[in-house]
This record gives C-alpha cells, structure tokens and sequence, in this order.
C-alpha cells in the first residue's frame, strides 16, 4: 500500500491523520468520541439517525449532493461502519465458497485474504489482520473450514475490541441458512 495515504499520527482524542495532516475517516471510531470535525460528525449523526427511515423523509435539497436529485451527502464510512460492512462480505464470501474447492480455487482465496490484508483502508486493523493471516493461515479446503477459519479471524478481534466472542457453531445460521425462529 502507498505510505503516503495512510495515516500515520494519532493525535490525544484519538482522531487519526495522515501524513498530508489530514483527517483519517476508516481509521478512526466516531462512536466514543465527543467531538470531530463538526460538519463531518453533524452529518454522520444525521445520517446514521435517520437510517432506516423513509427517503423522503429524511431528504432535503441540503442533505442531497448538489444537482443529485437521490444521492445524499453520505461522509466516507469510519472504522465500524467499514468493519460490519467487511465482515458482511467476507463472511458472505466464505458462505459461498464450495465445499470442495479447486486447487486454483483454494490458491485464489489465500491469494485475496493476503492481499485483503494489505490494502484494507483501515491501516493499523490491516496490520493486524496481516499479522493474523501470518500466525494462523487461512484454511480453505472447504467452506466449512473456511467458514470457521473467518469466525475464529472476526474473534481475534473482537477479544482485542473487548467484545465477546462469537459462538462459530452458528455460522452457517448468521452467514448462510437464516435462523427457524
Ligand atoms: P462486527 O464486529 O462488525 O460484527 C458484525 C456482525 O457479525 C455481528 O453483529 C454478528 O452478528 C456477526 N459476528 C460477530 N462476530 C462474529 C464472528 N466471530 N464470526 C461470525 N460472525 C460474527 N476495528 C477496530 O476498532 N480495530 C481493529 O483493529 C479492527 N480490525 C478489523 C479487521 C478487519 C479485517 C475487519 C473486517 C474489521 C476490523 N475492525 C476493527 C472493525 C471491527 O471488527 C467491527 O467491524 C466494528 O468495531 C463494528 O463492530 P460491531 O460490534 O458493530 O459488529
């Protein structure tokens, strides 16, 4: 990945920034802080309060892109929107990988988690992640061990988050099958 992008300075709130001293949005948790940019957190608070809700709702000619009659002015994701949006598709990913893979199958998976790791726009959970991938290879000989491999990744860092750990045996309900109830 290009140094130059990635930040490199955190300063006592938190708030990362990168070597052009710029605010870093995918690495930084918006959640605990008190303050940010006030524009940029107005706006995700807006945002994120008003999800769920009907478009024409929550749309004025001031939340939309200028010119755009349907796009909103939606800020870059931060770390835990582009996490839950991650983790959606790599745990998607492994859902749908074949229970027997190809050799070329197996190559190209390990081949994208390695470079999934190098260029994940959150630089320090790439780091870790990368380091994760070295201590633990990804296995990939079928989409259960797949799978598993996935549950057991997101709960290394869960447990570096505080978070609780995932019960993997449920896999296939989270991430493939839907739960009966
Ligand atoms: P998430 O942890 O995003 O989980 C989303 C959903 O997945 C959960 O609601 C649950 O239903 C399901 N789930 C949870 N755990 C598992 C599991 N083990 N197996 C299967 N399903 C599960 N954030 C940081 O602050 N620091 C980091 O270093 C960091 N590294 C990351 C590395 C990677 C590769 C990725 C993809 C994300 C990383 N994140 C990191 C983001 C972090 O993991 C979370 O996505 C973010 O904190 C939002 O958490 P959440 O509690 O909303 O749900």
């Amino acid at each position: 990945m290009d140094d130059s992008s990635i930040s490199d300075s955190q300063g006592s709130d938190g708030i990362f920034f990168n070597k052009q001293g710029k605010f870093c949005i995918p690495c930084t948790a918006f959640r605990g802080f008190q303050y940010v940019a006030a524009g940029l957190r107005t706006r995700y608070e807006n945002y994120k309060s008003n999800q769920g809700s009907s478009p024409t709702v929550i749309m004025n000619d001031n939340d939309k892109i200028p010119g755009s009659r349907s796009y909103l002015k939606e800020d870059p994701p931060d770390v835990q929107k582009l996490g839950v949006a991650s983790w959606d598709f790599l745990h998607s990913m492994a859902a749908k990988y074949p229970d027997q893979p190809t050799v070329t199958q197996e190559g190209e998976m390990k081949e994208f988690l390695k470079i999934f790791s190098h260029v994940y726009p959150c630089h320090w959970c790439a780091k870790d992640f990368e380091k994760y991938i070295e201590k633990h290879a990804p296995r990939t000989k079928s989409k259960e061990d797949l799978s598993r491999w996935m549950c057991e990744a997101h709960n290394s860092v869960n447990g570096k988050l505080g978070k609780p750990k995932f019960d993997c045996n449920f896999w296939k309900q989270r991430w493939q099958d839907g739960w009966e109830d």
